[in-house]
Formats: C-alpha cells, structure tokens, sequence
C-alpha cells in the first residue's frame, strides 16, 4: 500500500517571528523556513510503516515555492521513497490544498494519506478534513497511534479528556498529532543521498485548480507582552497585594 505525506514548508518553529510593521502578515524575510512539525510526525509514521512492511511505498507532496525542494529533501533523508513539488508562488489556503492534493491522490492512487493536523503559519485545521471530503474517503483526526488492519485502520484520536480509537475502512485521511512518535534525525549519509534523488515536478495551475485567496487578512498582531513580576518583601505585603491590586482574595 502506497502512503502519501502532505509536507509544508513554514517558519521553523524555533524562530521567534516578528509581525510586519504595518500588520499586513508576519515577516519572512531571511527567517529560517523547516518542515511543519506535524509533517515531520506524518514522515515519521509513514516511514514506520514502511519499515513494518506494512506499506510498500512513501511518497512526500509540498505545494509551495521552488525552495519548498528543501523541505521535500528533508522528507527524503527520513525515509520517503519519493518528492513530489506542485510549484506556485501564491499563498495557496487549505481548500486549494486540498483540491490540489485530491488530483495528486486520484494519480498516485494511495491506501493512506497521514496529513499534519494543521500548519503551524495558518494555524488552519482545515486541509486534512477538506481532503477526506473532496476525495469521498474515512477521515480520522488527531492520530496518536495508527493500527493497519486488512483494509481497514484502528487510529486512537486526542480527544478533550482522554482517547477515542475509531475504525475506519481504507482508503483513508489520517491526520497527525504530536503524541503520534518522535521523528527521528536524519543520518548524514541520508541527508547526503537525499540531495541526488530526483523531485518530480509539476506547475500548480496546470492542474486546473484555482489558488486565488478567498480570505484577506485584515490584521496581524504580536500577543500582548507579559507584564514584568515584582518582589515583595513580606508574606503580609503579599496578601495585600493579592488583595487590592490582583484581586484574588
Ligand atoms: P492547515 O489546514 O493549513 O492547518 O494544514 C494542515 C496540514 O495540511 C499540514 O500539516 C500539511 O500536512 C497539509 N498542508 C497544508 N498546506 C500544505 C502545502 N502547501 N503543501 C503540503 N501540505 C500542506
């Protein structure tokens, strides 16, 4: 069974963002771009899979700019057999990704696509639920464990207050959370091989799908900064401070 991994190129989550002067958007200028966490949790499952003999073949997918190789390239060094790159420089939003990645489903045909339960830039936790729709197929959620059957999968989801494990028929959507595994680091003999394999390219407008946002942000802001904390030199001071400025007691 072939298992298709949707990876998005983002900010690495390390990166401490700064938000555009004028709030139009976050600033991407010279920032360090990585693989979306999640993503990395849907490489690692897949590859583990693989690694179990429960699949036969691993095949990343990036919508995104031509550097979005890069974030392929990572997807290789884990242990994917294949890259494919849908290049567009738009800001393509979750419905178009997922239109896009039904066209690469109906031509890659897989038994199992294990999509990022959301993109750490959009914050969106849309495309993996838009996808099982357009493609007709069972979707299950916030995978933290994921038990191939005949034909069937058993996936334990994250729910508020506990775990739920649902049974659905192949094929089908399953989309990560971060319980799900630790992905391992790529070797450096891997990351080395990586760089020679070939990424399969296509233009995103070929495939007839419109990428035009439907959204416009209006405005983009940094959280509040957190107060600064102040000392008190007596448990007495601090019950009244407790008292008649946090307003506590
Ligand atoms: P979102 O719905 O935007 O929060 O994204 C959820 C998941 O959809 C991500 O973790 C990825 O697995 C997939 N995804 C979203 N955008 C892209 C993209 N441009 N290229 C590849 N996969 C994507």
């Amino acid at each position: 069974m072939k298992v298709l991994v949707p990876v998005k190129r983002v900010v690495d989550f390390n990166v401490k963002i700064r938000v555009k002067p004028d709030n139009s958007g976050v600033d991407l200028a010279n920032v360090k771009m990585a693989i979306n966490p999640f993503d990395e949790i849907s490489v690692e499952a897949a590859v583990r899979l693989k690694e179990a003999g429960q699949a036969t073949e691993v095949v990343a997918v990036s919508i995104g700019p031509a550097k979005a190789e890069e974030t392929l390239r990572s997807a290789l060094a884990m242990g994917a057999d294949r890259a494919i790159l849908i290049e567009t420089d738009d800001t393509v939003e979750p419905l178009a990704v997922a239109k896009i990645l039904k066209c690469v489903a109906d031509t890659e045909k897989p038994g199992l696509i294990i999509v990022g339960k959301q993109a750490i830039d959009d914050d969106s936790n849309q495309t993996g639920q838009m996808l099982a729709a357009l493609l007709g197929w069972a979707q299950a959620t916030f995978a933290s464990k994921i038990e191939l059957g005949d034909q069937k999968a058993a996936v334990t989801r994250e729910v508020d207050g506990g775990l739920q494990t649902i049974e659905v028929k192949l094929p089908a959507v399953v989309t990560t959370d971060l319980r799900l595994n630790e992905p391992r680091y790529a070797s450096l003999p891997n990351i080395m091989k990586a760089k020679k394999k070939p990424i399969e390219k296509r233009i995103a407008a070929d495939l007839g799908v419109a990428t035009a946002p439907r959204l416009k942000v209006l405005k983009t802001e940094e959280p509040a900064t957190r107060k600064a904390g102040i000392k008190v030199t007596s448990v007495g001071e601090l019950i009244e401070k407790l008292r008649s400025e946090a307003g506590v007691l």
